[in-house]
């Protein structure tokens, strides 16, 4: 079990990677949440303790992925 993930992101890079559906979905694929390489992770492969820490635009951003659309 891994504690610590060196490919987690800054929570200051989230709004952007949230925007980078190749690194989403790669995340999605592993199961491992893109701040804290928790898991289990939602549709925005983010983790429910992360998610307790989004700001409005990232919230914003989340909500696109669990509504199932895809950003390009
Ligand atoms: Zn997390």
């Amino acid at each position: 079990m891994e504690r610590w993930n060196p490919e987690a992101f800054a929570k200051g890079d989230l709004s952007w990677v949230l925007k980078r559906s190749d690194i989403v979905l790669e995340r999605r694929r592993r199961g491992t949440c893109l701040l804290c390489a928790g898991r289990p992770i939602n549709e925005a492969a983010l983790c429910d303790v992360c998610m307790t820490m989004l700001n409005r635009e990232e919230l914003g951003l989340v909500e696109t992925w669990t509504a199932g659309v895809l950003p390009d």
